[in-house]
């Protein structure tokens, strides 16, 4: 809290002229604590949240024995566990993942229904950070051109930042540019993402600021980012790594250079064909790097170091990129959730000793889980398989042709969602929901495709449970498609059939792990059903503060002292 003290210091000098400074800083002190102290809240002086991108529940339990005393374990034994804690809507994905953790509710309140997805206003394919009305930090290219402006609701960092008369400072960090813009809110005082490419640089967007700050700026200028240029090999004796399946198999998705998915991953060897600095996103280097900037954060910001609650977003997002590529039961996935767990030892450490050991609260969960990868499922008699999505579309249109001749009145499919062209169907004297339910029949005919909904299903009815409620949580009235598809459990889109997925409905997507620690916490754990929505009110909760505007979830009681 910087900027808190120096003002305080100006206002001082500007009221010892008057010759009455001493009683007035205390006033003003006295003020700035009340802020956020009563009986009804707890006041860490920092919250730090963790999201583990497409990190599961059982990652922690699975590869339990590997871990140190400092990090996941020290979170679960020392905090609070939700041992059932799921998404409680699709598509199970990082931009609507981040956010409703932070937004305490769904893509149907929130609107961000995907990473991308098809805008009916627009008439294009949006991201759901990307905004062209700002411009890159940081490196001469548009990777820094995004905002929040998508988001419709406020997060817990927005309320924060309004309880403390914007005195509570928020700084959101994440090697993905969604997974530190949407955790920062509307009003983050800094959200960096990385740049990998040549420059291998933290950057972000004149949505916040004009000029890098001096601690990022050196952060960029040291060896910090380039010493990670190095092979990757696993952390302890790969022989030890029991839990996890072979190194060498077919179902990983190959470094472009190499010949087999295996360790030692050459790094240097492989730099150029993979785009630089970039291959280190897809490591657990990019995990580190990712540390080794929020602990620059820390103290560039002085995060932490007054009675007013700050707050430190970070996304680990090297976690996904690795289990894309090298799938749930690779050795790749088993290393680098053995190095995050350094990482996280690492971070508390400092924190301890920056902030102070009781100081701090933290929680800990992720944006959606994975499938296995659905190949090595099927080889063990699994149902699983691949949707290849270019032959489907091909016998849909199709379809479309025989029925509705040459007027076309689908507009876009994206996202397992057909978006009609109303204008076309009125046109043709249709109506919308008669189209709907004959997409909706037709697609049920196709192998893979588990079930349908139509988005009149969705704005008439009113589901409490099972997959329709998971479906309807993560449909928006403005934002979402007409047709709504389902693939069969156990099946991604992925043509090449190697690598994984998520995205959908299916516990294997939902299930993540949520663990609070720290001021305020309670220990234990609990097997009862909790669900993403709930983390914001549960903060809001601890720290008595407004719950952000949409929220739909509720505090998980246990975890309060
Ligand atoms: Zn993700």
């Amino acid at each position: 809290m910087k900027i808190f003290k120096i003002s305080l210091v100006v206002l001082g000098m500007m009221i010892c002229s008057s010759g009455t400074n001493i009683y007035a800083q205390k006033q003003i002190k006295d003020n700035a604590a009340s802020i956020t102290s009563s009986p009804l809240g707890t006041s860490p002086k920092l919250v730090v949240g963790i999201v583990v991108d497409q990190m599961r529940y059982d990652y922690l339990t699975r590869f339990w024995n590997h871990y140190g005393e400092g990090g996941f374990k020290r979170l679960v034994k020392g905090g609070f566990t939700c041992k059932n804690n799921h998404f409680n809507y699709t598509p199970t994905a990082t931009g609507p993942g981040h956010t409703s953790i932070y937004t305490g509710t769904t893509p149907s309140v929130h609107g961000i229904i995907g990473n991308s997805w098809y805008d009916k206003v627009e008439g294009k394919i949006v991201t759901c950070v990307a905004d062209d009305s700002y411009n890159t930090v940081g490196v001469l290219d548009d990777t820094g051109k995004a905002s929040p402006h998508r988001m419709m609701v406020s997060t817990i960092t927005d309320e924060l930042r309004l309880h403390t008369q914007m005195k509570g400072k928020v700084i959101s960090v994440a090697i993905k540019d969604r997974g530190s813009v949407l955790p920062g809110g509307h009003m983050a005082n800094g959200a960096y993402w990385f740049h990998g490419g040549l420059e291998g640089n933290w950057i972000t967007s004149t949505y916040y600021r004009s000029e890098l700050p001096k601690w990022v700026v050196n952060f960029n200028e040291s060896n910090k980012v380039e010493k990670y240029k190095k092979p990757w090999n696993t952390l302890k004796d790969i022989k030890t790594y029991v839990e996890s399946g072979s190194d060498d198999n077919t179902y990983e998705v190959l470094f472009s250079g190499e010949t087999a998915p295996v360790f030692p991953h050459d790094l240097p060897a492989i730099w150029e064909s993979n785009s630089q600095f970039n291959i280190l996103k897809g490591t657990p280097y990019g995990n580190s790097i990712t540390a080794d900037f929020a602990l620059a954060a820390l103290d560039g910001e002085d995060l932490g170091e007054d009675n007013i609650t700050d707050f430190l977003a970070i996304s680990f997002s090297s976690t996904d990129y690795v289990g894309h590529q090298f799938g749930v039961n690779s050795k790749e996935i088993q290393d680098t959730y053995i190095r995050l767990d350094g990482d996280l030892d690492r971070l508390l450490k400092a924190l301890d000793k920056k902030v102070g050991e009781g100081e701090y609260t933290v929680f800990l969960t992720a944006d959606h889980g994975a499938l296995d990868v659905p190949g090595y499922l099927r080889d063990q008699k699994l149902p699983a398989g691949y949707m290849d999505s270019k032959t489907m579309t091909t016998k849909f249109r199709e379809f479309l042709n025989y029925t509705y001749g040459k007027v076309n009145p689908m507009k876009n499919y994206s996202n397992a969602q057909i978006f009609l062209d109303h204008d076309v169907i009125r046109n043709l004297d249709l109506k919308v929901k008669d189209v709907q339910e004959a997409i909706a029949a037709e697609f049920l005919t196709y192998d893979g495709i588990n079930r349908v909904y139509t988005g009149y299903q969705m704005v008439q009815n009113q589901y409490t449970e099972g997959i329709p409620y998971i479906i309807q949580k993560g449909y928006s009235q403005k934002r979402s498609g007409d047709v709504l598809l389902v693939l069969d459990p156990g099946v991604v889109y992925n043509p090449s059939e190697k690598g994984s997925s998520h995205g959908s409905p299916f516990i294997y997507d939902t299930h993540v792990p949520l663990i609070f620690y720290g001021k305020g916490i309670q220990k234990g754990s609990t097997v009862a059903r909790t669900e993403i929505p709930d983390i914001a009110p549960t903060l809001a909760s601890l720290l008595g503060i407004a719950f952000p505007n949409g929220t739909s979830g509720s505090p998980i009681v246990q975890v309060l002292e």
